[in-house]
């Protein structure tokens, strides 16, 4: 029986080997894409902003194509490396006690320059009183928090407004994002968390995307012990809400 635990832990310490090889290659691979990536989008902006001279209506028609198709691999490797570092991080979550109140209030400061610029206000409704903390991968839910943050502002128009919210439910904290933006249709609201799948009225919105987002912020928030949904309305707009545990001190995750 020993022995055959001890097989076991063999097995795994090398399956656990193997797969941070693969995760080192993904993301060094990843990485390279990206820096190449990013010469070109600057050498097409060049040619986009006329720097390097005039050019035709035609040409420029062309290469705006190419720019897009390029921000679009910039989009799925940057997507892809979270993805991986999520995946990798999974089983070493480094947990601690968090204030989501104030954690809500940083991230919507980091996006201020950004909502500013698409002139999208971001609303936080705080709540009356003090919520608990919860534990949870600081790093991870900041993530979390973009990923939706991001979906709203990319999905709405100019002049919307996205309103955050949280409160303390069936010990829970419960966050949302809601935006009165294009919304999802009822056939595809099954699939949204699925690898990769963009709507059809999102890729016409905004044709940079990887469909990665939603599919990371759902893993991620599992990996928690949380929950994760949204309600919607075609041409509307979308509330995605999250929760996550508050865990009483001896709790294991
Ligand atoms: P991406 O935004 O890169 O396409 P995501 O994985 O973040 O990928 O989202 C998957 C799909 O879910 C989007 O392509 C879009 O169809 C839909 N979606 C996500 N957030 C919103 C939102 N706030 N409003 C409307 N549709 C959304």
């Amino acid at each position: 029986m020993t022995e055959d635990i001890a097989q076991i832990k063999r097995e795994n310490e090398e399956l656990r080997k193997q797969n941070s090889v693969k995760s080192d290659l993904i993301s060094i691979s990843a990485h390279q894409l990206r820096t190449s990536l990013s010469a070109l989008k600057w050498i097409l902006k060049m040619f986009l902003d006329r720097d390097l001279g005039a050019i035709t209506g035609e040409q420029e028609s062309f290469i705006q194509k190419a720019f897009i198709s390029n921000e679009r691999m910039i989009a799925l490797v940057n997507d892809m490396l979270t993805l991986t570092h999520a995946e990798e991080t999974a089983l070493q979550f480094k947990l601690e006690e968090v204030d989501l109140i104030k954690l809500t209030d940083e991230i919507i400061f980091e996006f201020s320059g950004e909502s500013s610029k698409k002139h999208i206000e971001i609303i936080f409704l705080k709540p009356d009183t003090e919520i608990s903390k919860v534990s949870c991968d600081k790093e991870m839910i900041r993530v979390v928090f973009q990923n939706l943050i991001e979906n709203a502002m990319k999905y709405s128009s100019e002049g919307d407004k996205v309103i955050l919210s949280a409160k303390e439910k069936d010990g829970n904290i419960e966050i949302s994002v809601r935006d009165t933006g294009i919304g999802i249709t009822e056939e595809e609201k099954a699939k949204i968390f699925e690898k990769f799948y963009r709507a059809n009225n999102a890729k016409e919105k905004d044709p940079v995307g990887s469909g990665l987002g939603l599919f990371t912020t759902k893993s991620i928030v599992e990996y928690h012990k949380g929950k994760i949904w949204f309600d919607s309305k075609a041409g509307e707009g979308t509330t995605f809400y999250f929760s996550l545990p508050i865990l009483k001190s001896g709790d294991k995750m």
